[in-house]
């Protein structure tokens, strides 16, 4: 990784200190000018010094910016911030998170290589390997990853990967990352876990021994809805350089002007996560006792069967929530055709709350059968609390299941 540093200005060392001032001044460098914020570096190039300079810099010889998919001062701030989020030693940005799932795919794996998968991931991280890389003569297998038996009963010969969610997308299944990550040892594999659901507020799976981590910056890391991107974190230098060029060479990085959207959006996520996660738990306990809704799936309410491992695992329950509605499907529709502060729309971890149908919508790319093997019925509802009042959001709520 390059590090960018200035004789002119003082700015922090954030080597141990807490998570919030890291948030706010990790990965902060002083341009010539001083700036307070990261400034946006909206360039594709950069000038060399001389012909020597140029060779120097291809060489490696010398620390410095060629060309923006390769690396620029804005981009890597973001990376400096990230990595030191997750406790890595470098992390690499991409365009969306699907640009960081794919990269993580191509860099890690090869044709005749084997990867287990959590049985109810994000949809097209899923779809992508039983498609494309499958094409590309690479084996997967899909299993309730919190159940330790079964990720142990999967792993072949040639297992490379395990690649896990924790919590799943949107069963709200856990896994136990540092016992998955003991097996994984164990068999020679990397272990890789979407953090996406949990932020690196919640829970830094590199501390409990995984390889990389992987975010989707477009959901809680970013948290205003207005801009994609994704990261991978890891704390081998190695697997970090062959991530790197992956990324260069594939062409799936971020914008500079991305990447300071970023850098802004991530500096409120424990305040946004704090209170997003209050609100969750009131609406979770509304919806537990409501009249009207057959089940739900937080891993904040005792009720859910993984209450010990979330307790334990992470900081705090998140504020995703999955719940059924008496009458299945026709009532779940019902409920989301009428609430009018929550959003109908996909993604997640925002400000705002969401209100989404996974079979039909974010998971609609998998096969009904694996998504009912999956626990993604048809009857399932997805709601991401956001940080409105939250009395708002649960009379929204009352006043929709009062329609069915
Ligand atoms: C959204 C999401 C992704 C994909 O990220 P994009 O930024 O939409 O490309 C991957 N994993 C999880 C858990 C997600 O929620």
């Amino acid at each position: 990784m390059l590090s960018i540093t200035s004789q002119n200005y003082l700015f922090m060392n954030t080597k141990n200190k807490g998570f919030d001032t890291k948030l706010i001044h990790s990965g902060d460098f002083n341009d010539v000018f001083g700036a307070a914020v990261t400034p946006i570096y909206q360039t594709s190039t950069f000038a060399f010094r001389n012909a020597d300079h140029g060779a120097d810099l291809f060489a490696g010889k010398e620390k410095g910016y060629i060309y923006t998919r390769i690396g620029n001062p804005t981009i890597e701030a973001l990376e400096n911030k990230l990595a030191d989020l997750e406790n890595g030693t470098g992390a690499v940005v991409f365009a969306s998170g699907m640009g960081a799932v794919s990269t993580l795919y191509a860099a890690t794996l090869k044709a005749g290589d084997h990867m287990i998968g959590s049985e109810a991931m994000y949809g097209p991280s899923r779809s992508i390997m039983e498609t494309f890389f499958k094409d590309f003569g690479i084996e997967a297998t899909f299993v309730d990853t919190g159940d330790l038996a079964a990720i142990k009963k999967a792993v072949q010969p040639n297992t490379k990967l395990l690649y896990v969610e924790s919590p799943t997308n949107p069963t709200m299944v856990l896994t136990d990352i540092e016992k998955a990550a003991k097996i994984a040892r164990q068999n020679d594999m990397l272990m890789a876990v979407d953090n996406t659901f949990s932020s690196p507020y919640l829970q830094n799976p590199l501390d409990l021994g995984a390889d990389i981590v992987l975010h989707s910056l477009t959901k809680f890391i970013n948290g205003h809805a207005d801009i994609v991107g994704g990261a991978l974190i890891v704390k081998d230098k190695e697997l970090y350089a062959r991530l790197r060029k992956t990324m260069s060479y594939f062409g799936a990085n971020m914008d500079p002007h991305q990447a300071y959207m970023v850098i802004r959006g991530v500096k409120t996520l424990s305040l946004r996560v704090e209170r997003a996660t209050e609100n969750a738990m009131k609406v979770a306990t509304y919806l537990e006792n409501h009249p009207k809704i057959a089940w739900i799936k937080y891993p904040g309410l005792k009720s859910h069967p993984q209450y010990e491992l979330a307790q334990k695992q992470m900081k705090m329950p998140g504020s995703m929530i999955s719940f059924g509605v008496k009458g299945g499907f026709e009532a779940g529709k019902t409920l989301m055709n009428n609430v009018r502060l929550a959003l109908l729309a996909v993604s997640l971890g925002g400000v705002e709350t969401l209100i989404q149908h996974p079979a039909s919508m974010t998971h609609a790319s998998m096969s009904k059968k694996a998504r009912e093997e999956a626990g993604i019925t048809d009857e399932l509802v997805r709601f991401s609390v956001g940080i409105e009042n939250v009395e708002d959001i649960i009379a929204d709520l009352e006043q929709a299941l009062e329609k069915i």
